[in-house]
């Protein structure tokens, strides 16, 4: 065969396996939307089965054969489709292969064990049920680390899965910095005596009216919904089944307006990123975004720097009035800014505000790192874990439940992926800033309802670059900056500045 014939070859069969991925995840959809309990058990055969054929043709060693003959006439520095694809490929199959299948089963048999075990320990808030499960999942993680190997740390090998080519030194540089000033902001936000009337948002807000109004603003800021859906679940996500098909969720609670209205801006925001991305390389690297810290810069841009602006509530707030007369007809625009910005430290992750979110993150980044250099044991983590909640954030976990085992991410081995939130709001405030600036007028347009030329800036500078740049370097092409916590905390104090008078 020819190279070229190769490549074809190669690209025909990894667009094939990624028919098979679009329709297991179509089944996770269902499954997390639409199935009947009763159905659980033939769903994890259909899954189990798609899987199997998954992984199959991911380590086929033919591919492998393909993949080795084609990157010996790539530069690694070539920006080119087909060069990105090999490239791309080849590094993901090399990782895999060097993981021996007796740990891939072990590790599966024991996140299954450990989810559960998590699950019940949280019901009974007994971290000590949790903790041998734990142990297993980090030595299994370990062995894996050890597999595939590594130059400065253990732990870069597990970021690499979700951040790639991210080093874990450059990551807790730019933490620790973010965490040295968002400290005192939030202690000065606490010792603020203007505090914003909260109970605005906690009023009744009827279940379709949100529907409504949350639907009319993912349209607005371009979500495409014929390309699209938004439904109902416990535990909201967004996922692509095709190049035409993202499915974004939500959840609704009738006496609470930020839950689902900035969860659907959110999970559109990832819904954009999704559907800018280039639909005749689906399945490909190409086609395929570039990392979970770039995927949630997208999420948090729309979500926070967009929806929790004045400029986006100039527009929208006389549309929600309309919409919920009940709850907001006599509200001043003010008082609606502040109550959705609202700032104070509490112990649940998801129901963190925008300052105090960050910290969350930190902590668990911390702790992780700890666990894999054996500065920390498995069983100190409850006290670790309260011990830094305490620093950061002045407050103390009442219980394991709302501590430690609050997460779901290490009962199912996923260690690295905690920091990929925080990049994920530092990125969103360079590419913000950075969108700014080239826009001109930006919070005007957004003023008077207009997002497209802020869509088309993300779509070009980010959606549209997928694998074919790590996020360091997508960084970089865009903003003309490396990662920087500055960006960030400009942004907030200027917010908090005028809503806390500091
Ligand atoms: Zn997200």
């Amino acid at each position: 065969m020819t190279a070229k014939n190769t490549l074809q070859t190669l690209i025909d069969q990894t667009k094939e396996t990624a028919v098979l991925q679009s329709i297991e995840e179509l089944l996770n959809w269902d499954q997390r939307t639409q199935m009947p309990a009763k159905a659980a058990n033939y769903r994890a055969e259909q899954i189990t089965l798609l899987s199997g054929m998954i992984h199959q043709r991911t380590v086929d060693p033919r591919r492998g054969q393909y993949l080795t003959e084609l990157a010996e006439e790539v530069s690694s520095q070539s920006d080119h489709d087909g060069d990105v694809i090999v490239l791309r490929l080849l590094k993901q199959y090399e990782k895999e292969k060097k993981i021996p299948l007796r740990l891939v089963e072990e590790f599966s048999k024991a996140r299954v064990m450990a989810h559960q075990a998590w699950v019940d320990a949280r019901k009974a808030n007994r971290f000590s049920d949790f903790a041998p499960h734990l142990e297993t999942i980090v030595k299994l993680l370990r062995e894996k680390t050890d597999a595939i190997g590594f130059q400065e740390s253990a732990y870069d090998v597990l970021l690499d899965d979700y951040e790639p080519n991210t080093k874990s030194s450059d990551v807790a540089s730019v933490f620790s910095a973010l965490k040295a000033d968002l400290v005192p902001l939030i202690s000065e936000i606490g010792e603020s005596s203007c505090r914003p009337d909260s109970s605005i948002i906690r009023r009744p807000f009827p279940i379709a009216d949100q529907q409504t109004f949350g639907t009319s603003a993912a349209k607005a800021i371009g979500f495409d919904f014929e390309a699209g859906r938004l439904d109902i679940t416990h535990h909201p996500f967004c996922c692509t089944v095709g190049p035409k098909d993202c499915r974004i969720t939500t959840r609704y609670d009738k006496n609470y307006f930020n839950s689902a209205f900035f969860g659907i801006l959110h999970e559109a925001g990832h819904g954009l990123y999704e559907q800018g991305l280039r639909a005749d390389q689906f399945g490909l690297p190409t086609g395929e975004y570039c990392s979970l810290g770039i995927h949630e810069s997208q999420s948090r841009l729309w979500e926070n720097m967009v929806g929790r602006s004045k400029s986006f509530w100039k527009h929208f707030f006389p549309l929600a009035q309309n919409s919920f007369p009940q709850a907001l007809a006599n509200v001043p625009l003010d008082h609606f800014f502040g109550a959705v910005n609202d700032v104070k430290p509490s112990l649940i992750r998801v129901e963190a505000d925008e300052a105090t979110y960050s910290l969350h993150v930190i902590i668990r980044f911390e702790l992780e790192q700890a666990l894999f250099t054996g500065d920390l044991q498995v069983n100190d983590l409850p006290a670790a874990w309260n011990q830094k909640y305490q620093q950061a954030l002045g407050i103390h976990p009442d219980s394991d439940s709302n501590g430690v085992l609050q997460d779901v991410h290490w009962s199912e081995g996923l260690f690295g992926y905690f920091p990929t939130y925080a990049l994920g709001n530092l990125y969103a405030a360079q590419f913000f800033d950075s969108a700014a600036n080239a826009i001109g007028d930006l919070d005007l347009q957004i003023a008077k309802g207009e997002f497209v030329p802020l869509l088309n800036w993300l779509r070009s500078n980010v959606h549209q670059k997928g694998k074919s740049l790590s996020a360091s370097d997508i960084l970089q092409s865009a903003t003309g900056e490396s990662l920087s916590h500055q960006p960030m905390m400009t942004y907030l104090r200027e917010k908090y500045a005028e809503i806390y008078s500091l």
